[in-house]
């Protein structure tokens, strides 16, 4: 990859206007013949009409879930990560859905019902009459706004998301991008954020434990992913692991070998990338073959297939 892209990969930031370079990303680390990148796609706004820039429509996003499970992919959670992807069927291979900032299309109610056309309710409604694409996506929650846009809904709609195999994660208390924040503010802006979970989740708050960085981007300085690491909430780990929003598809198995990659987990924005795009990034993870025994290593348990054609 050269200087340039790297520097653009590295500045770029939702909210600044400018676009994801539409490059695949260089296979990252992969030991030879080992697939075993992990798709994590971005999404923001759902809705009919787009909305700006980062938005998709609701039609967009119902033919991605289509495409994503057809081409045999099957929903994951971080905590599936954490745990070696035991959940992933034989003949699956993972993909992670998150949604950035908490906007109201996300999660929106019609009187007393979920919105049929919000997020949570396409996806849920996906899943409940797709059971082989498995469940569950995350909320990644900024709290420079009132989260879902309805303020005495905060509550209800947060609880909902957990209550619904789903994953509220942290996006910080003002939004603010940890490539400009100095580093003395960093713990205030996680641990802010968490004090506003505590509010609404109480002692569910524990289960917020994922990072998306505001903007997308985290600088590569020394003792970076060690000082979010050292965080700590109701004396838990506050962030176990951090998602980039950079334009690449992270190896599970750099991951499981660095204990900063855990800090710096790849995405793609999806108003940028298509669902065809994502199936031609060169180190994706094949579909896993069937398996007699979940407790093997994890090779055996998702070996690339040779040659598979999608
Ligand atoms: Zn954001």
């Amino acid at each position: 990859m050269t200087t340039l892209a790297i520097l653009i990969l590295t500045l770029w930031t939702p909210e600044t206007g400018t676009c994801t370079p539409l490059v695949h990303a260089d296979v990252e680390d992969a030991p030879p013949g080992t697939t075993t990148g992990i798709p994590v796609l971005m999404y923001h706004h759902v809705s009919d009409p787009v909305n700006g820039y980062y938005g998709i429509s609701t039609g967009r996003f119902r033919s991605d879930l289509a495409a994503l499970d057809a081409a045999g992919f099957y929903l994951i959670t971080p905590e599936d990560l954490e745990n070696g992807l035991m959940c992933v069927p034989g003949g699956r291979r993972p993909v992670m859905l998150t949604f950035d900032d908490g906007w109201e299309d996300n999660l929106s109610f019609t009187g007393s019902d979920l919105d049929p056309d919000c997020v949570l309710a396409i996806l849920t409604d996906y899943c409940d009459e797709h059971p082989e694409f498995g469940d569950g996506a995350t909320f990644f929650i900024s709290w420079d706004k009132v989260p879902f846009g309805v303020s005495e809904q905060v509550g209800e709609k947060l609880n909902m998301i957990l209550d619904l195999n789903c994953v509220v994660g942290n996006h910080t208390r003002r939004h603010a991008s940890f490539l400009r924040l100095p580093r003395e503010d960093w713990a205030a802006s996680v641990l802010g954020a968490m004090d506003r979970f505590q509010r609404s989740l109480g002692l569910r708050t524990t289960q917020v434990s994922t990072l998306a960085y505001p903007g997308g981007g985290f600088p590569r300085e020394p003792g970076a992913e060690e000082l979010v690491a050292s965080f700590t909430y109701d004396g838990a780990q506050a962030v176990r692991m951090g998602f980039l929003a950079n334009g690449s598809i992270s190896s599970f198995g750099t991951l499981l070998e660095s204990p900063e990659g855990w800090y710096r987990i790849g995405r793609l924005d999806m108003s940028q990338y298509s669902v065809p795009e994502v199936l031609g990034w060169r180190n994706l993870m094949a579909r896993s073959q069937a398996r007699d025994d979940l407790h093997d290593p994890l090779p055996w348990r998702m070996p690339p297939v040779d040659g598979e054609r999608l």
